[in-house]
């Protein structure tokens, strides 16, 4: 785009430049006013299509397959990029060349940010063999490690080690994220969640009525930061693995985040999260687990998120073991069926009207939701 536009320029001034060499006498003025005029009309029809064409460029999101862990890479319009978690810390670096292949093809030199929702070893694990792979500008995370045992200090420690002296910011709910080309903001961090709704949520909640707490959750889980994208009229909500009890806190009585179009769905599916309280109250349109062979996108979870009113599909990186041909999507909605695979993943293409596709590059095929 960009290489087209200087092209483009260079020949109009090029016209302009050289034309009075070429003719003399009073028809020089007027020639070179012709062809002043000429290379400016092209170069604002030049420019007309690009601009419009700059607009409408989508927003990519790469759901990479981190075996049970999550690693999500979104790609503005702007050329910015974010990273919401990284995979596990072993296989020889097998995550951090998934998530290299994804930034790839999405033509990206540098991840811009990286979040880390929580620091349990398949969200952060990941950091220290990405640095090593690709470029990383700053991290973003929600504060110390909250879950004091030896292998959860171990993992943070190692953390740390990794992105000692790289740019840092630690967030709280109600905070923006400064990546340019889609709206984010951070819903819960750190156990905390936003005291306000967000702007047009706030409605009460009837999915909360019968849903109650489950047994209290000191881990890293219901530390997770919680972010809510917006981008034109599309709604992406990602909480990373926040567990039940927050999400009534973030959802009951009143519901403070509103719809969403697309949702990741919390946990990788596990039924430790995703009530109907938040799941039937955001009434996502399209719902993509990062479920693991073994892990995630437990059958009375799966069935919560299958019963939300609206949604149109459930997409799923994985096969889900435990669930059996009832608690699956159809093979299409499937990145990856059976362990042999090769970490295919599942790409969304949303533009600003609200409308997306997903691919799934097994079996190329993909699905068009239109604006609502
Ligand atoms: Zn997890
Ligand atoms: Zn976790």
């Amino acid at each position: 785009m960009r290489l087209l536009f200087r092209k483009k320029t260079a020949q109009g001034g090029h016209a302009v430049r050289h034309s009075p060499q070429r003719v003399s006498g009073c028809k020089c003025r007027l020639g070179v006013r012709i062809l002043a005029v000429f290379a400016l009309a092209v170069l604002t029809l030049s420019l007309v299509p690009l601009t419009a064409a700059a607009a409408n460029k989508p927003l990519e999101i790469y759901f990479v397959d981190v075996e049970g862990g999550q690693s999500t890479l979104f790609v503005t319009p702007a050329g910015q990029s974010l990273l919401i978690d990284t995979g596990w810390n072993y296989n020889a670096y097998r995550d951090a060349i998934r998530i290299t292949k994804a930034a790839k093809l999405a033509g990206i030199k540098k991840i811009d940010y990286v979040l880390i929702t929580h620091y349990h070893q398949d969200h952060v694990g990941g950091v220290p063999q990405l640095i090593a792979k690709f470029p990383v500008g700053t991290f973003i995370d929600h504060g110390p490690n909250r879950e004091e045992t030896a292998a959860m200090n171990h993992q943070y420690e190692e953390y740390q080690k990794a992105i000692a002296g790289k740019n840092h910011i630690v967030v709280k709910p109600g905070d923006q994220l400064p990546i340019k080309g889609m709206d984010a903001v951070v819903v819960s961090a750190d156990g905390n969640i936003i005291e306000q709704p967000l702007p047009g949520a706030g409605q009460q909640n009837a999915n909360c009525e019968g849903v109650t707490e489950k047994a209290s959750d000191a881990s890293e889980n219901a530390r997770s930061v919680g972010t809510v994208i917006t981008f034109g009229n599309l709604r992406i909500v990602d909480l990373g693995d926040l567990t039940w009890n927050k999400e009534l806190q973030l959802m009951c009585p009143v519901n403070k985040v509103g719809h969403a179009d697309l949702l990741v769905v919390s946990h990788h599916g596990l039924d430790q999260s995703n009530s109907p309280a938040l799941v039937h109250a955001l009434q996502p349109r399209v719902a993509i687990f990062d479920n693991g062979a073994k892990k995630g996108a437990s059958p009375s979870a799966w069935d919560i998120v299958k019963s939300s009113p609206g949604l149109q599909d459930i997409w799923q990186l994985h096969f889900a073991d435990a669930g059996g041909s009832e608690h699956n999507a159809q093979d299409p909605f499937i990145a990856n069926i059976n362990e042999a695979d090769t970490g295919y993943y599942l790409k969304v293409t949303a533009r600003e009207d609200g409308s997306f596709d997903v691919f799934n590059p097994r079996n190329k095929f993909s699905k068009e939701y239109p604006a609502k």
